[in-house]
């Protein structure tokens, strides 16, 4: 104690929600703990300078190229390094460190978390979309590499920390809490037209602003499905949901003996982002401490497959294999950011997703992230297409807009 060397620390997508409850994971880790090395971001300037000058980072790094003067002048004089553009996100999270979180959201995040990962040191993984789109090849670089991989999504920190390791075999499933989200009890009609204000109005956890519409639509509970399948190598039919109000019960896991374990806390990320940090110890945490009888109750329910149809493909993707997962998440993004401009409506997402999967099924094996990729591209480019067709014989024409 206390004579140990600081931890050398990394956070890619250090800007967002999971970025800025890691940076208080680290506030609270005491003097002298950590020494940051790379604080990457793309365009929150300010907040990535700010944070970079209060941690003394070696360098900061913006996504964006065009945003490089604008740091470096936010910079002058604290001694931190700035860079830009994708190539320097990557180097960055190549600089060795002991411990690196990965928070960029989106398939965007694929290449510099890859780069972190085969440092061979501890990778905590928040960026879900590694593992949906080339769950195979991260798991096998991290084992080739000699990574730790610890998952810092809620529900998979949940099921490794009540994972018994020793009787593995002995797992019969697992069970994803979902919240539902914000539509959890609205009729089908009333989600069919439901506004991107509405869908981000998350009730339980403040998250970013993709990651809480993938809440509404249940995406994220599918991308989180696939995710799991991949992390804790298990069948498609070993997964199931249980839709869960209260975010108390972060997930379980069902063993052949009858037994549940689950993972309990208040619907705080630093939880997971505290438990990736201290382990295999467990340190105090600046979170909300859990009162049961003042919650009184905790209610589960089946999720329902009519009103939130990502599940249903997200298990198809499952069983499909291969890239079928990176094909869903790719068309997912493109429809999802159609439904932030208003070009397309809330369940056009859904049908975009599964339109693209069926024209691009089957799906061959991903032998590099270049396989990924490749059909990242395609995937985006085929939703696009029929987001355009949509718009199209909708009669709006361009530049119209639903809701
Ligand atoms: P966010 O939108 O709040 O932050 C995203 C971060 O990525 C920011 O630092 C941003 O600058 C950076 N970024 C965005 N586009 C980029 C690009 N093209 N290149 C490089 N960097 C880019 O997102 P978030 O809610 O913090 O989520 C981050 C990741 O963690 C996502 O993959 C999300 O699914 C996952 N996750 C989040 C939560 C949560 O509670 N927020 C929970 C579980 C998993
Ligand atoms: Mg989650």
């Amino acid at each position: 104690e206390g004579a140990s060397p600081p931890r050398r620390v990394s956070i890619l997508g250090a800007t967002g929600s999971i970025g800025r409850s890691t940076l208080d994971i680290l506030r609270h880790a005491g003097p002298g703990a950590v020494e940051v090395v790379a604080l990457t971001g793309r365009d929150n300037i300010a907040g990535l300078a700010e944070a970079a000058r209060e941690f003394r980072a070696e360098v900061a790094v913006t996504a964006d190229p065009s945003r490089y003067e604008d740091l470096k002048a936010a910079l002058a004089g604290s001694g931190v390094e700035a860079a830009a553009g994708e190539r320097a996100v990557i180097e960055a999270a190549a600089r060795p460190a002991d411990w690196t979180m990965a928070a960029i959201v989106g398939s965007a995040g694929l290449a510099p978390t890859l780069a972190a990962l085969r440092q061979g040191r501890t990778l905590a993984l928040a960026n879900k979309e590694c593992l949906v789109s080339a769950g195979g090849l991260f798991i096998e670089e991290a084992a080739r590499a000699g990574a730790e991989l610890l998952p810092v999504d809620s529900e998979h920190n949940a099921i490794f920390q009540v994972l018994d390791r020793p009787n593995r075999a002995a797992v019969e499933k697992i069970l994803l809490t979902a919240s539902g989200g914000p539509f959890r009890d609205w009729p089908a009609e009333r989600i069919a037209e439901a506004t991107p204000e509405e869908a981000v109005a998350h009730p339980n956890w403040d998250m970013g602003a993709k990651i809480s519409i993938d809440s509404a639509s249940m995406f994220n509970k599918g991308l989180e499905m696939i995710e799991a399948m991949h992390l804790f190598a298990l069948r498609p039919d070993q997964v199931e949901v249980l839709v869960h109000p209260q975010s108390i019960v972060h997930s379980m896991v069902a063993y052949v003996d009858g037994a549940v374990l689950a993972q309990m806390g208040a619907p705080d990320m630093r939880h997971a982002i505290g438990h990736a940090f201290h382990h295999p110890a467990r340190a105090p945490l600046p979170v909300e401490r859990l009162d049961l009888a003042a919650i009184g109750a905790l209610e589960f329910r089946a999720p329902d497959p009519v009103r939130f149809p990502a599940l249903r493909l997200a298990r198809e993707a499952m069983e499909a294999g291969g890239l079928a997962g990176c094909a869903l998440n790719a068309a997912k993004e493109a429809a999802l950011e159609a439904f932030m401009d208003r070009r397309l409506p809330f369940m056009g997402m859904a049908q975009v997703v599964e339109e693209v999967l069926s024209a691009l099924s089957p799906f061959a094996p991903a032998g590099s992230l270049d396989d990924v990729f490749a059909m990242d591209a395609l995937a985006r480019a085929a939703a696009g297409e029929r987001i355009a067709a949509r718009i199209r014989a909708s009669g709006l024409g361009k530049g119209a807009a639903f809701a």
